[in-house]
């Protein structure tokens, strides 16, 4: 069968979309004509391509929360994971709902750190330190409870890219890092401001104090909560190795959430933002290796066709793709024919700490 005219032109900026997908992405332009400004579409970076070329604002998670608190649509749809969708939900204003495509679609980190297993550490560490020495940062990649659990506490959320500067805003006053869920981000940004190694503690829930002592607890400037992502752990410093082999001039960038030997592998890390801009800015003709989701890479491959655009190694978020096109459009559907699904909802118990620590993140100066 032939392809209808103007395919091969919305392959080059979709990549490959499944047959199947094909009405429902029609449908969702014909959906998003209708609804015009009453909705807002939120896309994440690891989006597969054909919802963030539907999106109206595409970013990292901060870029989106900013996004989403600026946001004057009546609905906004979060093409993400849950997270994000909730933290778009906390800092809705009254009269905007949120909607998420798939309620499924969570993320393992952000699970492995259960609020209730963070206060037994919190009480731990606080026994040793005192309350007024420690103050918690949550990764964005956390729940809705747990956001507030540190809103309650001085603490805030921080994203990949301004995590430096929550880390300097503890540390100007004077005070000691709680930081979760990520314990690779936490050592990366630990580093990267400059605290020793000796002074960063890994506190692993699963062990009874968390497998801390307490003169190691009095030592220590960062505690760092023992949950990772399994996309950017899959990365190793043997693929930078066998990438720096295979590419020679190559330059690699890869995400923070990798773990430290990668990142001290690499020519650079930094958020998706910023690899983002460092595909483009490395000029065309570049070769540029990128160590993070694979939905990402493959659109830069897309964005950029004068330069090549490789993944460190094929890692796949499966919850991010599990917003697809039948998903999306079922949503916009639900909004049109005034049958909503996918509501977003935080207990009202919840939404006041939460959005104290997103608002701490979202008034954190600007650096450089
Ligand atoms: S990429 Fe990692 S941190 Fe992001 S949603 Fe997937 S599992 Fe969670």
């Amino acid at each position: 069968m032939t392809e209808p005219a103007g395919a091969k032109e919305s392959q080059a900026r979709e990549g490959f979309v499944p047959r199947s997908d094909r009405p429902h992405l029609a449908r969702i332009d014909r959906l998003r004509r209708a609804l015009g400004k009453e909705v807002v579409l939120l896309g994440h970076h690891y989006q597969r391509p054909a919802i963030v070329r539907r999106a109206d604002f595409v970013g990292d998670s901060f870029l989106l929360a900013r996004q989403a608190s600026r946001a004057e649509a009546r609905w906004i749809v979060f093409c993400g994971v849950r997270f994000m969708a909730e933290a778009a939900a906390v800092l809705a204003r009254p009269g905007q709902e949120v909607f998420h495509p798939d309620p499924a679609a969570g993320c393992p980190m952000a699970d492995m750190a259960d609020p209730s297993d963070v206060e037994e550490a919190w009480e731990t560490l606080t026994s040793v330190l005192g309350e007024e020495a420690l103050v918690p940062v949550v990764y964005m990649n956390s729940s809705a409870r747990l956001k507030a659990f540190v809103g309650d506490r001085g603490g805030l959320v921080c994203t990949s890219s301004n995590a430096e500067r929550a880390f300097r805003w503890v540390f100007e006053k004077g005070k000691r890092v709680f930081f979760l869920p990520d314990e690779h981000l936490g050592r990366n940004t630990a580093r990267a401001v400059g605290v020793p190694s000796g002074e960063v503690l890994l506190y692993t829930f699963r062990e009874q104090g968390g497998g801390l002592e307490e003169d190691e607890i009095r030592r220590g400037k960062v505690f760092l909560w023992s949950g990772h992502c399994h996309v950017h752990v899959f990365f190793r410093p043997e693929d930078v190795e066998r990438a720096r082999r295979e590419n020679p001039g190559c330059r690699i960038i890869v995400h923070p959430e990798c773990p430290v030997p990668v990142v001290e592998a690499s020519d650079a890390s930094g958020s998706t933002e910023r690899i983002v801009r460092f595909v483009r800015e490395a000029g065309p003709g570049s070769t540029i290796v990128v160590g993070t989701e694979v939905n990402l890479v493959e659109r830069l491959a897309l964005d950029f066709p004068d330069r090549r655009v490789l993944p460190l190694a094929h890692s796949l978020c499966p919850n991010m793709y599990r917003i697809n096109p039948k998903a999306l459009a079922d949503t916009l559907e639900g909004l049109a024919s005034g049958a909503p699904r996918g509501a977003v909802n935080v207990e009202d118990s919840v939404r006041s700490g939460a959005r104290k620590a997103l608002e701490r993140m979202l008034a954190l100066p600007r650096e450089g």
